[in-house]
């Protein structure tokens, strides 16, 4: 093998082996399981069994399977090839990804979109754009890594206030009077809670104190809201939210991709200024195919996005009628609250023992103490898919303790 046996390698190869050895022995390694099918309510995990139940992936409208967005992304696929071979600027841009941009557009009710080869990149793309030393971004504390790594990259008076707390968002916009402009940054929904940024406040202080506000609607595009425009719909605030990044990665075809939509001036800077779109290639026709259908079902009807609420709901109060906190409210990302990390690792371990994948998160990626087994609701579950689990996690409960 290349390289393998000079005294730099050999000594990097240990410390390498030592740092996997310090995440494993401070019980964060992360494992992934195989999945040995497409992705849905259903799986096929290897080497396990097949008719696995599937409670633990974004797929929040059940259309990472559905038969018209993979036709489309055949079809895509066929008229325009496997990819671009470039950024968009140099021989990059397809009728499609103009098309797709039009409509993600559209569908959010602002002026224009531009593409990203994930909502990570537009994170990390946008601030630095943006804001300079003379300007302010207000982050909420617990806001998503990709929005956190975009603010550090960009040159403006960093103020970080406390989960969703007016008072403290109120204080540091008063200290940041003194810069030319602010920007409000929250994620719309927060994906560990399933808790909802209470944006018509927000938008109220922005009004206030002459600030932007900016929101990361991964978790809430295609189904929050009356016709699943997010957040900003649901809470009557969409004339009032300046900036939208999103993904096409979750509910609108689970593929990849991420966008940013708003003002025109904004998004045309974007394309002049923001380094991941400008140095990374263009969005396979695929990709694009999956979420432009993924679009016009969800702009045809709200029926999709109405039937995951149904569910939703169903799993909440059927799980706290059996004695379980559900963090959150209303939104498809349930948190099941058990305190204990080891608790939470047996129990959800029990749970694809019973047939139903669910993942336990603990210390670091929640607080310590605050360990829980995240449940994720999809509009293609069906009542007894969402019964079963019930079942399996009330006798797992009784089984662990976490249940009289
Ligand atoms: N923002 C939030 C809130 C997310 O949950 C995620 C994905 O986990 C991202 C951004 C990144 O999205 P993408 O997968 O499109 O890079």
């Amino acid at each position: 093998r290349a390289a393998s046996g000079t005294a730099a390698v050999v000594q990097f190869r240990r410390r390498l082996e030592n740092e996997l050895e310090d995440i494993r022995g401070a019980g964060t390694w992360k494992n992934e399981r195989i999945i040995a099918s497409r992705q849905g309510p259903h799986l096929r995990l290897e080497g396990g069994g097949a008719g696995i139940l599937n409670f633990c992936a974004n797929n929040y409208l059940g259309l990472s399977s559905h038969p018209e967005v993979i036709r489309a992304a055949v079809e895509a696929l066929e008229k325009f090839g496997a990819g671009l071979s470039s950024v968009r600027f140099i021989c990059g841009t397809q009728s499609i990804h103009k098309d797709l941009e039009e409509k993600i557009a559209r569908f959010h009710q602002r002026e224009d979109a531009i593409l990203y080869a994930s909502c990570f990149d537009a994170n990390a793309g946008i601030f630095e754009a943006l804001l300079t030393p003379e300007d302010a971004v207000l982050s909420d504390e617990l806001n998503h890594a990709s929005i956190i790594d975009g603010i550090r990259l960009c040159k403006a008076n960093k103020y970080r206030y406390k989960h969703m707390d007016m008072q403290d968002l109120e204080a540091k916009l008063q200290d940041a009077q003194k810069h030319r402009l602010r920007l409000v940054a929250t994620d719309g929904a927060f994906s560990m809670d399933g808790d909802i940024a209470p944006l018509k406040e927000i938008c109220q202080l922005a009004q206030k104190y002459d600030a932007l506000v900016f929101i990361d609607e991964c978790h809430a595009t295609g189904f929050l809201g009356p016709n699943g425009r997010g957040t900003d719909e649901l809470l009557g605030v969409m004339d009032k939210v300046t900036i939208i990044n999103s993904t096409l990665g979750k509910a609108l075809g689970g593929a990849a991709g991420g966008y940013t939509t708003g003002p025109k001036p904004l998004i045309d800077l974007l394309r002049q200024r923001s380094r991941p779109y400008l140095f990374s290639n263009s969005l396979p026709p695929a990709v694009v195919g999956c979420a432009s259908k993924a679009l016009d079902l969800l702009m045809e009807s709200n029926a999709i996005a109405q039937s995951m609420a149904a569910k939703t709901q169903r799993f909440r109060s059927k799980m706290t009628a059996a004695g379980f906190t559900i963090s959150g409210k209303d939104h498809p990302i349930c948190p099941v609250m058990l305190g204990d990390a080891r608790l939470a690792a047996v129990m959800a371990e029990d749970m694809l023992n019973r047939g139903i994948y669910v993942i336990g998160f603990s210390y670091p990626v929640v607080p310590k103490g605050k360990a829980r087994i995240r449940v994720q609701i999809s509009a293609v579950h069906s009542d007894e898919d969402i019964d079963r689990c019930v079942e399996a996690f009330t006798e797992v409960g009784r089984k662990h303790g976490a249940l009289p």
